[in-house]
Parts: C-alpha cells; sequence; structure tokens
C-alpha cells in the first residue's frame, strides 16, 4: 500500500480475566496507510483487543509497539497523544449541543495535545472554519445548526466520525461504524471511511462483509482469542476455517 512500514504490532498480546483467556498471544501487524479490518464471530476478543490497544485495560502478558516504540505501559492519555485514537462513542457526544458546537467541543478537547494542524495563535475563527470543514467533510454541512439529539442514527455516526477526526488521530480505531444502520447509511459511512483513511491508517472491527470487502486493504479474523486467518481480503475470505467461522457466529 502506501508503503511497507508497520505503524503498529502487537507480540505475543494476551489477556485473561480470572483465568478466561479473552485474547491469546495475538501477533497483528497493520501497515501504514490501510484500512485494516479485524473480524470475528461474536466473543472472539475483539472488544477486549482494543481495549488493550487504547489502554483501558492491561495486558496480562504481551507487547504493543507503536511505531516502532513500546507503548505497552504507557497511559491512555499519552498513546493518544501519539494519534492513535479510538472512534468517540455517540454518549460522547453532547445531545444537546448542535452538531457544529459538538465539532468544536472536539476540537477544543484537542488543544494542547498532538495536534498538528492547531497553533496556539491560532484565531476561535480558524477552530469555526476548521469545524466547517469537518462537518462537510463527513456530509453535515446542512446538519451544522440541528441539536444533536434530533439527529437520524446514521448521521450520528457521522457526527462522531467528524469529532474523531478533529483529533487528527494518524491510526484511527473504529469500533463497528456501521453497526445498526440500513442499506443507505452503511453505503454513506462506507465511503465517509474510504475518505478519512486518506492519509491515515484505519483499523476496525466489521461485521458488515459487505463493508469489509469493498475498502479493507486486510483483514485479521479473530476466533477465541486467537488469529486463524490474517492477509489481503481476497486470500482470507477464501479461507475454509473463515467461512466456518462465520457460519457459527
Ligand atoms: P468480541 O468483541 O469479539 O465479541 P469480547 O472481547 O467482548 O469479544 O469478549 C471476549 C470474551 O471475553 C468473551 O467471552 C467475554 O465474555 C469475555 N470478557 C470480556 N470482558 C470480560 C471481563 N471484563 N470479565 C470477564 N470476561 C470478559
Amino acid at each position: 500500500h502506501l508503503s511497507e512500514e508497520i505503524i503498529l504490532e502487537t507480540r505475543g498480546l494476551t489477556k485473561e480475566f480470572k483465568g478466561f483467556v479473552a485474547v491469546n498471544g495475538v501477533d497483528l501487524k497493520v501497515r501504514r496507510g490501510d484500512i485494516h479490518a479485524l473480524i470475528g464471530p461474536n466473543g472472539a476478543g475483539k472488544t477486549t483487543f482494543f481495549n488493550l490497544l487504547t489502554k483501558f485495560l492491561l495486558p496480562t502478558r504481551g507487547t504493543i509497539l507503536y511505531r516502532g516504540t513500546d507503548i505497552t505501559h504507557e497511559k491512555p492519555a499519552q498513546t493518544a497523544r501519539r494519534g492513535l485514537v479510538r472512534s468517540f462513542q455517540i454518549s460522547a457526544v453532547f445531545p444537546h449541543m448542535t452538531v457544529l458546537e459538538n465539532v468544536r467541543a472536539a476540537l477544543q478537547r484537542g488543544l494542547g495535545t498532538t495536534f498538528h494542524f492547531w497553533k496556539p495563535e491560532s484565531s476561535l475563527y480558524g477552530l469555526h472554519d476548521r469545524a466547517r470543514q469537518l462537518l462537510a467533510q463527513v456530509g453535515l454541512q446542512d446538519f451544522a445548526d440541528e441539536l444533536t439529539v434530533n439527529l437520524p442514527y446514521g448521521r450520528k455516526r457521522a457526527l462522531e466520525l467528524a469529532t474523531t477526526l478533529a483529533l487528527e488521530p494518524e491510526l484511527m480505531l473504529l469500533d463497528e461504524p456501521t453497526q445498526g444502520m440500513g442499506h443507505e447509511d452503511v453505503s454513506r459511512v462506507t465511503q465517509l471511511i474510504k475518505k478519512a483513511s486518506e492519509g491515515r491508517t484505519i483499523l476496525m472491527v466489521e461485521h458488515n462483509m459487505n463493508v469489509v470487502s469493498s475498502i479493507a486493504d486486510r483483514i485479521t479474523v479473530l476466533q477465541r482469542g486467537t488469529i486463524i486467518a490474517d492477509g489481503p481480503y481476497a486470500e482470507v475470505s477464501k479461507n475454509p476455517q473463515v467461512i466456518e467461522a462465520y457460519m457459527g457466529s
């Protein structure tokens, strides 16, 4: 893809809950510039794996390398400052603020942290402009003054993407970005992700195989905490073990 550089690597990453192994020795490599999909049946360990990457959980064993640096024992905020950012949950968007205010709030939250575009001397006008730009990027320009609570579900997810993009992530973690959406929203959000991937890396948990097949460069399949297949979509989707895992889910 853009390069062969490995932006994120896990080595033997393991998480046990009272003896139950939810993530079991996962060796994953994510290449810079890729859209990399993480798939697997319910209970496979995908959420736990994401929680390890964001430091929401500490691993029992194993290592996380980001751009070659061991970040395993870093604090969550420190990891986020490096540009490894998980999409905000809908609950992190303020329902009684307008759509534009939410993006501005996200931009302000980013102040003083990583963020490449932001300079201390930037005016509030710059912030406002940037917020408008982000709204346009996710197709919400006509919703700017709507109260967030009134947005249809698919548009709320697009707003969540905008508030995440406000933090200028280098590697963006997306957790089931099309979950619960109708066909139209799914195709719109899929295109948004594709566009958002320009100049960055995306690792996403996604159940919808149409979405995965249309935008993922590589996929990793987890089952019972271990990787059962990994590689370009075209290869992995033909793997009999993968097909079987999906039948059972
Ligand atoms: P997925 O996201 O792929 O559906 P999860 O990571 O949510 O899978 O869960 C993997 C396994 O770990 C499941 O069997 C789940 O019940 C178990 N698990 C997850 N979190 C905890 C926890 N905090 N305590 C005990 N077991 C957990």
